[in-house]
C-alpha cells in the first residue's frame, strides 16, 4: 500500500530524515517548514496522512492540528504529532486538539511505518466511503467534525478484556465521567460471546489475558462480519511495545501504555467512538441513497428504472416457471384539474395516497412502480389474464370506493383512476412491447370513459371470439 505522506517539522534536518526513511518504503512524500505552509499543502495537495512537529515557532503543531480538523477539506487527514515531549498532559492536549497518535523523537522506524500504515489504510476506506456517499448526490458530504456538533460523544457501550478486576474498576470509573457504560470480561472466549450478543462501540483489549494473547481476540474480532468495523484499543506495558506493529496490522485501531492516565484513557476513547459514529453515519447515508436509486421520493414506490430491471427479469423467469406475467398501468382520471383546483401540493397528497392504496391492495410479490408523472405500473408474476384484470378491478374500486382526505380541506376528494393489463407467456417478450400494449389497452379505458379497467389479452379474446367482456371490464 503506497499514500502520500505530508511531513512537517522546522528544522530541515528533521525533515530530510523522515522524507529519507518514508520514501525508502515507496510513501509519497510532500513537506512543509512551518504551520501555515503545512495547512496550505494539505488543502492543495490532500495527503493521506500528516506526521507534524509540536514544537515550530509561529504556528506549533497543536493549533496546526487544531485548523486542519475545523477545516471539513481537511479535517478527514490523520495527524500524527512527532515530538520529543514525552509528558501525558502534552499528549492529552494533542489529542484534544484531534490528533491521532503521537511518536516520540527519535522516531523507531517500525512503530513509524506500522502507524503509517494502519492510519493510511483507515483513511483509504473512509475515502471510499465519502467518495460513494459524494456520488450518491445525497447532501453535502458529512465530515467527521460533524459528529460531535450533532451531539456530545456520550453513552458509548465499551467492552473491556482484561484479567485484572483492579483495572476493569478504574476504567469503568473513568469512562463513566464521560457517560460511557463498560463491560468487563477476562478471557477471549468471554470476550467473543459477549461480542456476539451486544454491540459495543470500542473494545479495550489487554495484550496480556491471564494465560491467553490479547492479540488473538484482536483478530478473531476482526475476523467476523458482524465485529469487524468495531474500533479496537490495545491496552500493552511499555516493554511490550516491540509486539505493537503486529497489532496495528492485525487492525489495532489505538493503544495506550500501562499505567492508564484517566485523561489520555478519556481522549483516545473519544476519538474512536467519534470515528466509529462518522463511519457509521456514511454507512448509513450510502444505505439510504442506495434506496433512493431505485425508489421514488414522493411516494415511496420503486421508481421506473428499478421496475424495467425487474419486469425483464419476471419475463425471463417465464422460460422456467411457465407460468404468465401480467401488467397494470393506471393513470388518474382528470388530474390536472385537480392541480389546478387545489393545487400542487395536493395533487402530490393524491399521489402519495393513490400509491399506499394500491400498495396495501397487491400481493407482495406484486410490484408497484410510479412510471412517472401520474402514471403508475404493477408488475404481477404468476398472474394470468383473469387474475389480473381481476386485481385491476379491485384496485380501480379502491380509489373509487373512497373519496381522498386531503390536509386543508373539509371535503374529500373524489379520484378515480383507468386501467390498462397486459399479459404475457413468451420468455422472448419485451419490457417495451409488454408496457406498450398495457399503455394502449389504458388509452382503450380512457376513451371508454375512464375510470374503467381495459385488457390487452381480452379485447384481443373478445374480438376473437366475437363477444364483448362483461361486468365492470369495458
Ligand atoms: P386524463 O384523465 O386524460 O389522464 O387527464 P389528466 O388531466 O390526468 O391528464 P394530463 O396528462 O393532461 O395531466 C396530467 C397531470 O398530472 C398534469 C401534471 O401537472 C400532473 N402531474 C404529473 N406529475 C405530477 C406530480 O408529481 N405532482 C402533481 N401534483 N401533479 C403531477
Ligand atoms: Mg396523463
Ligand atoms: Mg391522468
Amino acid at each position: 500500500m503506497t499514500a502520500r505522506i505530508l511531513v512537517v517539522d522546522d528544522i530541515p534536518a528533521n525533515v530530510k530524515l523522515l522524507e529519507v526513511k518514508l520514501s525508502a518504503e515507496y510513501f509519497d512524500v510532500l513537506t512543509a517548514s512551518d504551520g501555515p505552509s503545512a495547512l496550505e499543502i494539505a488543502r492543495s495537495e490532500a495527503p493521506d496522512l500528516i506526521l507534524s512537529d509540536v514544537m515550530m515557532p509561529g504556528m506549533d503543531g497543536f493549533e496546526l492540528c487544531e485548523q486542519l480538523k475545523a477545516d471539513p477539506a481537511t479535517s478527514h487527514i490523520p495527524l500524527v504529532m512527532v515530538t520529543a515531549l514525552s509528558d501525558v498532559a502534552d499528549r492529552v492536549r494533542g489529542l484534544e486538539a484531534g490528533a491521532d497518535d503521537f511518536l516520540t523523537k527519535p522516531v523507531n522506524d517500525i512503530a513509524l511505518f506500522a502507524r503509517v500504515r494502519s492510519l493510511a489504510r483507515l483513511k483509504l476506506m473512509m475515502d471510499e466511503l465519502r467518495v460513494r456517499q459524494a456520488a450518491s448526490g445525497k447532501g453535502e458530504v458529512l465530515a467527521e467534525s460533524d459528529i460531535e456538533i450533532e451531539g456530545k460523544i456520550s453513552d458509548a457501550h465499551v467492552l473491556l478484556a482484561d484479567a485484572s478486576d483492579t483495572l476493569a474498576g478504574k476504567v469503568s470509573d473513568y469512562l463513566a465521567e464521560d457517560g460511557h457504560r463498560t463491560d468487563h470480561v477476562k478471557t477471549v472466549a468471554e470476550a467473543m460471546e459477549a461480542v456476539q450478543d451486544a454491540s459495543y462501540d470500542l473494545l479495550i483489549v489487554s495484550l496480556h489475558l491471564a494465560q491467553e494473547d490479547g492479540l488473538r481476540l484482536c483478530s478473531l474480532v476482526r475476523s467476523q462480519d458482524d465485529t469487524r468495523h468495531v474500533p479496537i484499543l490495545l491496552l500493552l506495558d511499555e516493554e511490550d511495545l516491540p509486539r505493537l506493529p503486529k497489532g496495528l496490522e492485525i487492525g489495532v485501531t489505538d493503544y495506550l501504555i500501562k499505567p492508564i492516565d484517566r485523561n489520555e484513557l478519556k481522549a483516545r476513547t473519544r476519538t474512536q467512538i467519534r470515528r466509529r459514529r462518522y463511519h457509521d453515519k456514511l454507512r448509513d447515508i450510502l444505505r439510504s441513497s442506495v434506496s433512493m436509486a431505485y425508489t421514488d421520493a414522493l411516494t415511496g414506490v420503486y421508481n421506473r428504472r428499478y421496475m424495467n430491471a425487474h419486469l425483464d427479469r419476471k419475463i425471463m423467469e417465464i422460460a422456467e416457471t411457465l407460468k404468465p406475467v401480467s401488467v397494470l398501468m393506471f393513470d388518474l382520471d382528470h388530474f390536472k384539474s385537480v392541480n389546478d383546483t387545489y393545487g400542487h401540493t395536493s395533487g402530490d397528497e393524491v399521489l402519495r395516497e393513490l400509491a399506499l392504496r394500491v400498495s396495501k391492495g397487491v400481493r407482495d410479490l406484486d410490484l408497484v412502480c410510479r412510471y412517472g408523472g401520474e402514471e403508475f405500473v404493477i408488475v404481477m408474476p404468476d398472474a394470468d389474464v383473469d387474475v389480473a384484470v381481476n386485481v385491476a378491478e379491485r384496485i380501480r374500486s379502491l380509489v373509487a370506493g373512497e373519496a381522498f382526505e386531503i390536509s386543508g380541506r373539509d371535503q374529500p376528494l373524489g379520484v378515480t383512476i383507468s386501467i390498462g393489463v397486459a399479459t404475457t407467456r413468451e420468455p422472448t417478450e419485451t419490457p417495451e412491447t409488454l408496457i406498450s400494449r398495457a399503455d394502449e389497452a389504458l388509452y382503450g379505458a380512457k376513451a371508454a370513459g375512464r375510470n374503467g379497467v381495459r385488457s390487452a389479452e381480452l379485447e384481443r379474446l373478445s374480438q376473437r371470439s366475437a363477444s364483448a367482456a362483461g361486468g365492470g371490464i369495458v
